[in-house]
């Protein structure tokens, strides 16, 4: 096993630096990933940004906005929470009217609700932050990786993800990214495991901080590669295309979205038709060879989940999909209207790429 420090290791490293740079965009000053999940990413952000008793806002309409929640008090934070339906986005003019009524140093929000499938307004956010002086911090688990992102035109200081999601990567590493304002904001962390200062010292200058998953480095650094070499629009495009077409076709069966706002490209939230529940339907496909998520959070026993993250974004697993859906609901040839569906739409997409 080479070891953290292994001239090698350093320098995918670097590859990893320089790829997660364009997923996260234009303002990234400094990135690097963390050794664990992506909610290691999220609580790291609440114990870098802010110390102890300063007062944050959080917005949440699902089960990761509420995780938030749940962690700001932990850390001892001042927290502030804004709940809106599931389902619904965030809404700009009760953000602004909390904003206006008292003072915060942090505004957190999830950019895709993996339990809604919800897409929150990320930019107008970030707006309203900066025109407050608050300092903005942004899950992307959802989105980082599967559509072009840009701390710099989001106004983001604070980003990270899990390299499971949009990069299909093994889990165990949590990619973040900093602003120059959230690189200056560091200094206090409240953890010393998860000091972004020291983490970056080892990311920067190759300094020992923890002993690192090295592999899971070795594999992160090939799947950013993919990623980039496919380019973000097209995986944007990938994602959206397949999205229109299997929810046209759910649509046809009786199913009905779940976002009432703007939709989360990246995972497909279904209510069921009258007559079948997320039970018998996660059930039914499960014993049929084929998984789907249920809901979780919010849409729990309510809802099916369909990812469209990452290598989740394929036609082939869809049409595995509706090969079984049609079995269980005995709907003939359902696998074949989908694959047309998808040709017209992927005709469609390939004469107009926006
Ligand atoms: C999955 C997810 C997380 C948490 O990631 P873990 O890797 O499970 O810790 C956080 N936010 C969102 C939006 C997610 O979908």
């Amino acid at each position: 096993m080479r070891s953290h420090a292994d001239p090698e290791v350093l320098a995918v490293n670097r590859r990893i630096r320089e790829g997660l740079s364009q997923i996260f965009g234009p303002g990234t000053v400094a990135t690097g990933a963390l050794p664990g999940s992506g909610t290691l990413g999220m609580e790291t952000g609440l114990a870098n940004l802010v110390r102890r008793k300063d007062p944050v806002l959080i917005l949440t309409n699902g089960a990761f906005g509420d995780r938030m929640a749940e962690i700001a008090p932990i850390l001892g934070l001042e927290a502030h929470v804004l709940r809106f339906a599931p389902g619904e986005a965030v809404d700009l003019a009760a953000v602004r009217d909390e904003l206006s009524r008292r003072e915060v140093r942090l505004v957190a929000m999830v950019h895709g609700e993996t339990s809604t499938g919800v897409l929150n307004p990320a930019r107008e956010v970030g707006a309203l932050a900066k025109e407050y002086g608050a300092l903005y911090m942004l899950d992307v688990v959802t989105t980082a990786a599967m559509m072009p992102l840009s701390l710099d035109a989001l106004g983001v200081d604070y980003a990270f993800t899990g390299s499971q999601k949009c990069l299909s990567a093994p889990p165990g590493l949590a990619p973040f990214a900093l602003s120059a304002r959230g690189r200056a904001a560091l200094g206090a962390a409240q953890s010393w495991y998860m000091d972004l200062e020291r983490a970056l010292r080892y990311w920067e200058e190759g300094g020992y901080h923890v002993t690192v998953p090295v592999l899971l480095h070795y594999a992160l650094a090939e799947a950013l590669a993919l990623a980039l070499d496919e380019g973000l629009e097209a995986r944007e495009t990938r994602a959206r295309t397949l999205y229109r077409a299997v929810l046209e076709v759910l649509e046809g069966l009786g199913f009905e979205a779940f976002p009432k706002g703007s939709r989360l490209p990246t995972v497909l939230v279904v209510e069921p038709p009258r007559g079948y529940s997320e039970e018998t339907l996660v059930r039914g496909l499960r014993e049929l060879g084929v998984v789907v998520a249920g809901g979780i959070g919010p849409t729990r026993g309510k809802v099916l989940r369909l990812g469209l993250m990452g290598e989740g974004a394929r036609a082939e697993l869809y049409v595995e999909f509706f090969r079984a859906l049609g079995r269980l609901m005995r709907a003939p040839r359902l696998a074949e209207t989908f694959s047309e569906r998808l040709a017209a739409r992927s005709e469609a997409a390939l004469r107009s790429p926006s």
